[in-house]
């Protein structure tokens, strides 16, 4: 991976961007992605758009999701403890012990997560975590102090864990669901503009927001491109990890390619195509299944309009919602090189329809 390219993976993945507050990272993503575009839209809700030929009348996206999952402050007591209601899925079970950042009008506040002490608890019967008895400690005594901080009912609050890479193969952090999708479309586009090839379609390179509470930026910004083809990356789980089950849960494996996904949201003539270009580009790739839905932002651009030819490309991805998400840097490099000689095979005014 490029020097720079690391660079912005890094700031990008350690800046907080909770659903529904995801600006400060789009800003670094949009920076980023505009010498590779010709222009861009933002809309009323913070999705970010970078066009490549934007007169074109056929429409081509590739899309990932930009927010990350945090906790909404939504009550504190008098005697200043917080407690949150969950702003995607937020996973408990990790929660205490864990540090976080509280996003105030006055700044980031620093908290944690407390717990009882292992002495004092009953062997028998342990209490897990749960919503009802997670709690946030900011170093107050009262509902007073803790206002005085700055946070109120409202503000949001993300684990302070930042990316490490582990055996110089892994990136593991939070955010890499899937802001890992944000790196690879922002680099197909940047390789697209290195080779000087020129795209017979326009190219529309899409982050989009509010995807962990239910493909909600998607659903805003499919409406408003209207496109003939998506192409959508998000991350998937890693089920040769302790404690999943390849028989109901499938047998995919981070270092071992991207995987793409059969379903009835997914084109079966765009996955051909996806398929071909990895086979005639020699790109390792793993299938993957859903019954019914994909449950990613594929299905917000299928169903949008009057249905949209959509496929997508997944990064497995261990421990998916903790704070250790981990991502092998091959699969980013392959899922990239996949969707960048997919792309250069798409030609203007294809149409998918299975019967003509
Ligand atoms: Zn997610």
């Amino acid at each position: 991976m490029r020097k720079e390219s690391r660079e912005f993976l890094e700031k990008y993945l350690n800046t907080a961007s909770p659903t529904g507050f995801e600006y400060p990272g789009q800003q670094i993503w949009l920076d980023y992605i505009k010498p590779s575009i010709d222009d861009y839209i933002s809309d009323t809700y913070g999705t970010v758009v970078g066009i490549v030929n934007p007169k074109a009348d056929y429409k081509v996206v590739i899309e990932a999701h930009a927010d990350e999952i945090s906790w909404f402050v939504s009550y504190i007591t008098d005697d200043g403890y917080i407690y949150l209601k969950r702003n995607g899925g937020s996973d408990h079970q990790i929660a205490p012990s864990k540090r976080v950042n509280i996003h105030t009008p006055k700044g980031v506040v620093k908290a944690v997560f407390g717990w009882p002490a292992i002495h004092i608890r009953n062997p028998q019967k342990e209490e897990t975590p749960t919503m009802k008895n997670i709690f946030l400690d900011c170093g107050c005594g009262s509902k007073k102090e803790v206002e005085k901080l700055g946070v109120h009912v409202g503000c949001v609050a993300t684990f302070e864990d930042e990316v490490i890479m582990l055996n110089n193969r892994y990136f593991a952090g939070r955010a890499l669901d899937n802001k890992i999708g944000g790196f690879v479309i922002a680099e197909v586009a940047r390789a697209l503009k290195q080779s000087k090839k020129k795209l017979p379609f326009g190219l529309y390179i899409v982050n989009s927001v509010q995807e962990e509470i239910g493909l909600r930026g998607a659903e805003m910004i499919s409406r408003r491109i209207k496109p003939d083809l998506a192409i959508v990356t998000d991350v998937t789980h890693d089920t040769n990890a302790p404690m999943y089950d390849k028989k109901s849960q499938g047998d995919t494996k981070t270092g071992a390619g991207p995987v793409l996904t059969y379903g009835p949201a997914v084109h079966n003539n765009v996955l051909k195509m996806l398929i071909e270009t990895a086979n005639r580009k020699k790109i390792k790739f793993q299938r993957d299944t859903v019954a019914r839905s994909t449950g990613t932002d594929t299905d917000a651009f299928a169903y949008s309009g009057m249905g949209v030819a959509s496929a997508l490309i997944s990064v497995p991805l261990k421990y998916m919602h903790t704070t250790v998400e981990m991502v092998h840097k091959d699969d980013i490099d392959s899922a990239i090189k996949l969707m960048y000689e997919f792309l250069l095979q798409v030609k203007a005014g294809t149409d998918f329809r299975y019967i003509k």
